[in-house]
Order: structure tokens, then C-alpha cells, then sequence
């Protein structure tokens, strides 16, 4: 039965395919597709698994038996024949390799994907005694798989997503996936980036959570916040997800199939149409050249970046090199291998590095809340500059990786969230620090260009500090809303009350804009409100001649500045400036 699930609209486009249902704790689970002629071995891995823990369940029942009665656990040796009845049930070994046969799932894939389908069988058991079986049932898996981590599999590439041109899988298992979670981090967007999937739909997250940007980074559609979606779909559940209007259609009819078939289509039409633009300088009618940059996550982005026609990278966001590492954080030498590879592969045009933005809903790894930490709010706490700040070592190393990359390329340094005249201080004494040091070992740097990220209201209200330390500004708007209107990016709950055309936002935006400018400083826009076209002529108006936004809007944005006449919009702009409901006046 057709029914609809509503979210937050993230990205963009149209998906349809089959649903996998994936647990957040097994987002690191590998997911590819073997090729028919693997399938047997891909069974025969997941049997050899399920043989090592029977022998491994049989040893620990021997060990019991051995000890007599006297010491014998009962409710031990009980639960041991509940693990060995559970992993001979067909209803698993038959499931999984219904998915390694019919779908040419890998057999991690495979297992973890029956395992939900199971897993919720055991939910919905009224006997309570039952239903906790579950956990049994989760436990043999986790055995099997980390018996599988040992073991390899037979294949090795991981395979591209399904309607993507340069395809590998078979034509039997053509069918796209689309991915449903309850939660997905920054880091296993990253895992996300290579991986099979066409679009994804989570329970949680909000608009300019770091998953959403990620999503829309990567051009694919994705729905977030959308409440209970993981549980309401089912595996295998035909999906369309609406990445324009935030809706999930679940089991669809033929002629909903039909329809948005034709959509997504259609905006395939469109992008093609946008991409004769790549070209096109972006200067407005009344002759403005405007500076359209791109927002990079990984040194590979530089890529989307130029295919674009990007003049340069506004925003590498390094803080991804260093999740999901288990503590494991990059060295000088591989975070400056990475560094140099986003400067060379923008060929010549200028790359704007970041420093490290880690804590708030980019954790390093996915760490569970450490007790008594789940009271604090991390967006208030330990993140960004002040992460920095508090470990020098891992600063300098950062530091001196991004100055060493400069010498391949034109390179901007730019630090996240600073708020304090101090910590103002301290970052440039490092800076001075970083660069002696390499001097002191006689390597090569070039000359950056220093940039400060106005993403703290406490920063946009003290602009002359910024300006008289700095070369150039960088507005982070995604944080900038977050804390001026003290609404949680991340949180779903609150996603309604953040809102881009406050007057205090946009009172903070226009008087940063303004001060740089009239002191011939570089100023632009990073956040995600630089590639919504909906904004374009307010922030021109606003005097903004420099964005920086994902790959994927940059041409959208380009054709309507290619519409707009600036010095029409500079009034426009005053008056939505002086309005009590701005909203009201956008679409003027
Ligand atoms: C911002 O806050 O607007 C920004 C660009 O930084 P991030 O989204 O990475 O916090
Ligand atoms: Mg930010």
C-alpha cells in the first residue's frame, strides 16, 4: 500500500529504487556487489564464517561441560544453544543467501540486511522473552562479521552506485538502492561517497546538518528528520525519495512510478542544459564580476570543482580527513600529501584550506556519549578553533602541512569560529610558530593569505578586530544562524525556527559584508545559504560579490546571477533589511 513519509528537503533530484534498511551501527559494514560468477564463493565465505563460530560456541560449551556440575551455568549453556539454534535457522541462512544469490549483495551485506528483516520479526513478538532474543540474535551476527573482517572477500573493488555512467554490475541485480537509516554521520557520508546507494532518507538531521551537506555535495536526493522512516519502510520496499520536496514515497503505484520517472528525467534535462553555462563568466547585467568558489570536502572534490567552472575552492572542510579514524588522527606528512593534492588538482586557482572543524555533529568517530556528557550541547563546546587551540601539537602539525601545500599553489588559510581577541593571538602565533619551524628545518612554504570565518555572532558584531588580523572574511552562515537564533542545525525539532532572512541574521550578514568591503577586504559567503538560488539576489544585494557553495549549485546559482542587475537589488536589499517579516518580501 502506497503511503507517504515527510522530511526535511536536503539535495536535490529524484531517486527511486529498493530500499536498504541499514542499523547506524553497521553503517561501516561493507556494501558492494559481486559478480555472478562470485556468488558461490561469497556463500561459501558466510559458511565457513558460521562453521569458525559454531566451533567457537562448541569450545566455550565443552569448557562448561568440564566443569562439572557443581560449577555448571545453566542460563549460560542455555543461551549458547539459543546462539547455535539461531545460526542454523533457515529463515537466516536461507534470507542471506537469497540476498547474495538474488541481489549480488557482498555477504556482510547480505547478513546485515536479514538481520533487519529479522530483527523486526522480533520487535513486533508480544512474548517479552521472545522479543529480547533480538539481542541473541544481533550477537551471532556481530561474531560472523568480525570472522569475516578476518577473511577477505573474493572481491575487492567496491562497486559504483546503480544509474551512475560508469557501472559495473551485473544486469540481473540492476536495480537501484536507495538507503534508509535512522541516522548517518559525516563520516559514513564518507563511506557513502564510494559506496552503491542513489539517495538516502534519515529519521534525524536538519537542513545544514554536516550529513545534509555532505549530500548535497555529492548531488545525490536525501531526505532527512524524517521521523520514523526506518521503521515504517520495510527492506527491499520500492522508494521514491523527493529530494526537492522532502518526501518519501513508500510502495508507490505505477502511476506515481511513471511521474516522477519523468521528473527525475527532467531534471536531467535541466543540468544538462545549466552545464553549457560552465563557460559563462558569472558578471551580472550592470557588468558586476561575481567570484563563484566551491566547497570541497575530500582533495578528490577538486574535480566536481572545475568540471563546475569553479574559480577556485572557498571552503575545503579538512576536519573529514580526520574522522572516523578511531582516534587515529592524519600526520603532517599525509594531511600535507592531501593539501597539495587540492592544490594541484586546482590548477593554479587559489584553494582556501581550513583548519580542522571537529565536535558539535562532526565527531571523529561515532564514540559513544561518554557518561555524563549527554546533558552538554557539543555545538557550545569543544569545537573548531577552540579543538585547535586546546591540542598546539595537532595544530602546529595541521599548520605547517597547510604553509608546506602552499608552495604547490595559490593557498588561503582560513580558521573556523572565532569568537575571542584571544584566540585571535594565539592562532597567529601558531601560524608564526608553524612557519619558523619549517624554516628551522629548511622546507618549503609558500605565502597564504590568512581568513577568518564569521560564523559566531559574538565575531560578526566586532568586525573591525577581524579586519585590522585578517586579509580576507568568510561568513559561515550555517553557524552563524545556528547561534544567533540559538537553533540546533542538527536537530530536527527545531529545524522549522531556522531561518536564513531573520532580521538579525541578516542585519549581522549586511554590516560584515559592508565593513569588508569598505575597507577593500575580500568577504564572502560559505555557508549552505550561498548556494540556495533563492538567496542569490538578496546577498547581491547585500553587496556580496564572492560565494563559495557545493559544485553542484554553482551553475544554477551562475545563470541567476547572469539575470540580476545589482544596483536594482541594492534597494530591493534595504527594504527586506528593514522589514519586520523579510520572508515576506523574497519573493518580490
Ligand atoms: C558554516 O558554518 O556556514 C560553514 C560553512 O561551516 P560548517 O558548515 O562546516 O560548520
Ligand atoms: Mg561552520
Amino acid at each position: 500500500m502506497t503511503f507517504t513519509v515527510h522530511g526535511l528537503a536536503v539535495s536535490r533530484g529524484i531517486a527511486i529504487g529498493r530500499a536498504v534498511i541499514v542499523a547506524a551501527s553497521r553503517m561501516d559494514v561493507a556494501h558492494y556487489f559481486v559478480k555472478a560468477e562470485q556468488v558461490e564463493a561469497e556463500i561459501e565465505r558466510l559458511r565457513s564464517a558460521r562453521k569458525v563460530v559454531v566451533e567457537e560456541i562448541g569450545r566455550v560449551q565443552q569448557s562448561l561441560a568440564d566443569l562439572g556440575p557443581a560449577d555448571a551455568h545453566p542460563e549460560l549453556a542455555a543461551l549458547l544453544d539459543v546462539h547455535l539454534m539461531l545460526l542454523q535457522d533457515e529463515q537466516l541462512t536461507g534470507g542471506v543467501k537469497h540476498w547474495i544469490t538474488e541481489r549480488h549483495y557482498n555477504a556482510e551485506w547480505a547478513l546485515t540486511t536479514q538481520l533487519e528483516v529479522i530483527g523486526r520479526q522480533f520487535d513486533e513478538m508480544e512474548d517479552p522473552y521472545l522479543r529480547e532474543r533480538k539481542a541473541d540474535l544481533e550477537q551471532v551476527v556481530e561474531r560472523m562479521l568480525r570472522v569475516m573482517r578476518g577473511v577477505g572477500s573474493p572481491v575487492v573493488a567496491a562497486t559504483p552506485a546503480p544509474g551512475r555512467s560508469d557501472t559495473l554490475f551485473d544486469a540481473t541485480v540492476d536495480v537501484p538502492l536507495v538507503l534508509v537509516a535512522h541516522d548517518l554521520s559525516p563520516a559514513d557520508m564518507l563511506q557513502f561517497k564510494q559506496s552503491v546507494f542513489a539517495g538516502f532518507v534519515t529519521d534525524v538531521g536538519g537542513k545544514t546538518s554536516h550529513t545534509a551537506i555532505v549530500a548535497r555535495s555529492m548531488d545525490i536526493p536525501a531526505v532527512v528528520g524524517a521521523r520514523s522512516a526506518s521503521h515504517l519502510i520495510e527492506q527491499d520496499d520500492w522508494v521514491i525519495i523527493d529530494g526537492d520536496a522532502g518526501v518519501v514515497i513508500v510502495d508507490p503505484s505505477p502511476i506515481l512510478l511513471a511521474e516522477y520517472g519523468f521528473k527525475q528525467r527532467q531534471g536531467e534535462v535541466e543540468r544538462e542544459r545549466l552545464s553549457r553555462l560552465k563557460h559563462t563568466p558569472a558578471v551580472t547585467l550592470d557588468g558586476q564580476k561575481i567570484e563563484l568558489l566551491a566547497n570541497i570536502e575530500q582533495p578528490e572534490d577538486a574535480v566536481a570543482a572545475l568540471k563546475a567552472g569553479a574559480v577556485g575552492v572557498g571552503l575545503f572542510r579538512t576536519e573529514f580527513l580526520f574522522m572516523g579514524r578511531n582516534g587515529k588522527l592524519p600526520d603532517e606528512e599525509e594531511q600535507f600529501q592531501a593539501y597539495k593534492r587540492a592544490v594541484e588538482g586546482m590548477q593554479g586557482l587559489p584553494v582556501t584550506i581550513r583548519t580542522v572543524d571537529v565536535g558539535a555533529d562532526k565527531p571523529l568517530d561515532r564514540a559513544p556519549v561518554r557518561s555524563g556528557e549527554d546533558h552538554l550541547n557539543p555545538a557550545l563546546g569543544l569545537r573548531a578553533i577552540r579543538w585547535s587551540l586546546a591540542d598546539p601539537a595537532m595544530f602546529l602539525a595541521q599548520l605547517r602541512a597547510i604553509l608546506r601545500a602552499s608552495a604547490f599553489g595559490p593557498v588561503n588559510l582560513l580558521i573556523p569560529m572565532l569568537a575571542h581577541a584571544s584566540e585571535i593571538r594565539q592562532t597567529l602565533a601558531l601560524v608564526n610558530k608553524a612557519r619558523a619551524q619549517l624554516d628551522a628545518r629548511t622546507q618549503l612554504h609558500g605565502i597564504v593569505r590568512l581568513g577568518a570565518m564569521i560564523e559566531v555572532p559574538a565575531a560578526a558584531l566586532t568586525i573591525p578586530l577581524f579586519l585590522r588580523h585578517f586579509d580576507f572574511l568568510s561568513i559561515g552562515t550555517n553557524d552563524l544562524i545556528q547561534y544567533t537564533l540559538a537553533i540546533d542545525r542538527a536537530d530536527e525539532a527545531v529545524s522549522h525556527l531556522y531561518d536564513p532572512v531573520h532580521p538579525a541574521v541578516l542585519q549581522l550578514l549586511a554590516s560584515t559584508i559592508a565593513q569588508a568591503r569598505s575597507q577593500g577586504k575580500g568577504v564572502s559567503v560559505c555557508g549552505e545559504m550561498a548556494g540556495d538560488v533563492g538567496m542569490t539576489r538578496l546577498l547581491l544585494g547585500l553587496g556580496l560579490r564572492s560565494f563559495s557553495m557545493h559544485p553542484s549549485q554553482i551553475l544554477a546559482v551562475k545563470q541567476q546571477i547572469l539575470r540580476c542587475d545589482t544596483t536594482k537589488l541594492a534597494t530591493w536589499a534595504q527594504t527586506v533589511l528593514a522589514a519586520e517579516d523579510p520572508a515576506a518580501l523574497m519573493a518580490d
